[in-house]
């Protein structure tokens, strides 16, 4: 079987992953980028991007090719409460370091500001730079397994196109698989909680919004509800 080296494997090329790549890059650490899906994000996901990971990007020397691409934070000023898309308006709140009252710990927290840049418009920039800074970046390209010895990791990877398999031995793995890691499975660390489903739905008999979180807790289900300010848990194991 074929085998390929490099000093870092990245599994994963979401923001997470891609943004390793990056900084890896920019310190000349030679790294393979490895994606299961074939392409970047087709859905806009992750978008409200926050002052910390702009930092970040300013970092990466990406902050203007970002802001240029998204909107700034004054287009998404509020959040909204409606009956429909296009229904009636039942609340409104300042949203993401909008509220007038808060604008100045906003401004003196960072030289950079909130935006809205959808992961769709983010991970193309970061494989683009990862890809200049030269990493080697594979799409189509699924990690199955991996092992570790004294030299570093050895990881079983399978090119979907194909349908053929290599090796790549590294001296060290980043798992940036997303939420169902298949790197964080096969190590066996468990998750404390996992949320399942965060929604708000509305009650007309108590004219109130119920604030329902699902969460999947050490194998028990347990499900919050919040109306007004009284919170009950309720077990459904
Ligand atoms: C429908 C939806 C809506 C969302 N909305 C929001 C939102 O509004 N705001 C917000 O902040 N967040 C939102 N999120 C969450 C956000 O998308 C994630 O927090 C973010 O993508 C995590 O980035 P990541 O790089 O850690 O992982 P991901 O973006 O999940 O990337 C995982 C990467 O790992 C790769 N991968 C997985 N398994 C393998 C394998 N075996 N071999 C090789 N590659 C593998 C995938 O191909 C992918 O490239 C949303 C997510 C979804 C699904």
């Amino acid at each position: 079987m074929t085998t390929v080296e490099t000093e870092v494997l990245i599994v994963g090329a979401g923001p997470a992953g891609a943004s390793s790549a990056v900084f890896l890059g920019k310190h000349g650490v030679s790294n393979i980028l490895l994606s299961r899906r074939r392409s970047t994000a087709e859905t806009p996901r992750a978008h409200i991007t926050n002052q910390r990971t702009m930092e970040a990007l300013r970092d990466a020397g990406l902050e203007r090719d970002c802001i240029a691409v998204a909107s700034p934070s004054s287009c998404i000023e509020h959040t909204f409460w409606l009956r429909s898309m296009i229904g009636e308006e039942v609340a409104r709140t300042y949203a993401w370091g909008n509220d007038p009252l808060r604008r100045g710990d906003y401004e003196a927290a960072s030289p950079c500001s909130m935006c809205d840049l959808p992961q769709t418009q983010m991970e193309p920039l970061l494989v683009a730079e990862a890809a200049r800074l030269c990493s080697q970046v594979r799409f189509n390209a699924e990690l199955l397994s991996f092992k570790q010895d004294n030299n570093g990791v050895v990881a079983l990877v399978q090119d979907r196109m194909t349908g053929q398999s290599f090796e790549i031995r590294a001296k060290y793995m980043i798992g940036a698989d997303g939420a169902r890691s298949p790197v964080v499975e096969q190590l066996g660390i468990p998750f404390k909680s996992r949320l399942v489903v965060l929604g708000a739905s509305f009650d007309p008999i108590a004219n109130s919004y119920n604030i329902i979180r699902i969460e999947l807790l050490a194998q028990r289900h347990s499900f919050a509800t919040s109306v007004g300010s009284d919170m009950r848990t309720v077990d459904l194991a």
